[in-house]
């Protein structure tokens, strides 16, 4: 159920093993939030802009007899953002080591020798991690198992991301530069685990890339193939309801019919799935109270620009960052309020590097501005109007001028309609938090433990958000599905952490 990057992934994976695959969409395109909104020429990523560690699809892709290159060309990006301190300064994130350490010593002279010392420790807690995010977690006994126990001096709980860095970086504009990925998953650097510094990490290692025409020509490219395998996706088909026999998974109901299913493998958002779709009754762990009490991401505001000409020196990927970022912070995750003074911003640029996203002479503007997810304390209704002023007012701080008499396509999502279009629990566009009480066995599992025949694949379940650990998550769940059915998969299990030296860079 779900034609998100999770649920094609696994679609090819399960079809591969010869099941029978039907794909139940409600929307009309597939991709979920990693789609693509088209309108005059001009094309939008809908949420993914970053297409971070591409190693696990490309296996997945090569599991299915295909090539992820042939299939989705791509490139990566040096610089791979640019970051722009509302406090002063700005980097131009590269992974060439000299280069960077030249940014950093521009803002913090004694921070730049740090650098490659922040690489080693990282790289050693990639390697360890790496396993963690290949097996699934049922119990809290898996903690136990030996790569956990060897990860261990490495998590720090007591941490948090920021904490961590401050053993490298004094600066606390280099710290954010470092920190900010945490928002990938919804969270603040101040509260998200240690563990994540891998994230950062993982840019500089393995590459920021950008699919040629955005990141929903992989959706597209993973829908043909499943298609081509025999795999039937039913778009503009909403499931109502999951179908039991005792816990027994049976089927699903649309409004149009009933199919009979052996096994159900749910890609929407898991919240919002369970409330709706499941009855409460039937689930022991995961009630709609439970559900309730646990702590979800932040949202975002987002508007999509077709503009007439191109900022040819605004960067591919620029991120703004508040002067006031633990206040911009603290309004997101504690206050649920908007903040409206100088909020931190991103803005894809794409236009800088690949002409395809728009018609001659214009280009595509990605803004988002991470906000509160729903809150009572926010009316969209009657801010939206004031708040999108403010943001096109935002962009002057990174270059942009007189955007507003140049646009010619404009379309914009708040949290209200992550909810209502995308089906998304409090419009909490990464799912649920990632805070140590919700990873691994304390997030809801890849073999769903209140039910039988049903599974979990996404950004819900574990490994968590963000494309790569998703597509991990198809192969857990995958692989435990056809475990299930005393069934062998017929791909290879195990990614490597090979450098990506395939695709071409670009400047
Ligand atoms: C604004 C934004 C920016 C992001 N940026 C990045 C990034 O740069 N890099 C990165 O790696 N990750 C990023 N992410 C996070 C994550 O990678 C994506 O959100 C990803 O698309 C989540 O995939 P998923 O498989 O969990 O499902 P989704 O993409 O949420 O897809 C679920 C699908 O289920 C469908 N569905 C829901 N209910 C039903 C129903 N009742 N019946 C049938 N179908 C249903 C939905 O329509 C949807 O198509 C971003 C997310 C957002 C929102």
């Amino acid at each position: 159920m779900g034609a998100g990057p999770g649920g094609l992934a696994s679609a090819m994976l399960l079809a591969k093993a010869g099941l029978e695959v039907t794909v139940i969409e409600k929307r009309g395109t597939v991709g979920g939030r990693t789609s693509t909104i088209e309108q005059d020429g001009f094309r939008f990523d809908v949420g993914p802009t970053f297409f971070l560690f591409p190693q696990v699809l490309r296996e997945i892709f090569a599991a299915t007899g295909h090539s992820l290159e042939k299939e989705v060309p791509m490139y990566r990006l040096d610089p791979q953002y640019r970051l722009i301190f509302g406090g002063g300064g700005q980097v131009d994130a590269t992974p060439n080591v000299e280069r960077m350490k030249a940014q950093i010593a521009a803002i913090s002279p004694g921070d730049a020798s740090r650098l490659e010392a922040y690489f080693r420790d990282n790289r050693e807690k990639l390697e360890r991690f790496t396993p963690i995010l290949q097996t699934e977690f049922e119990s809290w006994r898996d903690l136990l198992r030996p790569e956990m126990l060897k990860m261990l001096p490495l998590v720090r709980p007591w941490r948090s991301l920021d904490s961590d860095l401050r053993q490298y970086f004094k600066d606390d504009r280099i710290r954010l530069g470092f920190s900010f990925q945490s928002k990938y998953l919804g969270m603040s650097p101040f509260s998200c685990p240690s563990l994540f510094s891998i994230l950062s990490f993982l840019e500089y290692e393995h590459g920021v890339f950008h699919p040629v025409g955005g990141c929903g020509a992989v959706t597209a490219a993973m829908a043909r193939i499943a298609e081509g395998m025999g795999v039937k996706i039913l778009r503009n088909t909403a499931v109502e309801e999951l179908l039991f026999d005792g816990r027994k998974v049976t089927g699903v109901r649309t409004k149009e019919e009933t199919l009979d299913a052996e096994a159900v493998v749910v890609n929407a958002d898991f919240a919002q799935a369970m409330q709706r779709m499941v009855p409460n009754r039937l689930r022991k762990r995961w009630t709609d109270e439970r559900i309730e009490k646990k702590q979800f991401s932040c949202s975002t505001f987002m508007m999509y620009l077709g503009v007439e000409g191109l900022d040819k020196d605004v960067a591919h990927h620029t991120i703004y960052l508040s002067k006031n970022y633990e206040q911009n912070l603290k309004d997101i995750e504690h206050n649920h309020v908007l903040s409206t003074e100088d909020p931190s911003f991103y803005v894809q640029n794409a236009c800088v590097t690949d002409a395809s996203m728009a018609p001659e002479g214009m280009s595509t503007l990605y803004v988002l501005v991470p906000v509160t997810h729903e809150s009572e304390n926010v009316d969209w209704a009657k801010q939206e109007a004031g708040f999108r002023t403010m943001a096109i007012r935002q962009l002057e701080k990174i270059g942009i001028k007189d955007v507003e008499k140049r646009i010619r396509v404009e379309k914009r999502l708040t949290p209200q309609t992550w909810n209502s279009d995308f089906g998304l629990h409090l419009g909490a566009t990464f799912s649920m938090a990632h805070s140590l009480r919700q990873m691994l066995h304390l997030r809801p599992h890849n073999r769903f433990e209140d039910l039988d025949g049903v599974y979990l694949v996404g950004g819900g379940t574990h490994p968590g958000s963000g494309l790569p650990v998703i597509f991990e998550s198809a192969r857990i769940t995958s692989r435990l599905l056809l475990k299930d059915m005393e069934l062998e998969p017929k791909w290879n299990p195990a990614p490597r952490l090979e450098k990506s030296a395939v695709y071409e860079v670009a400047r």
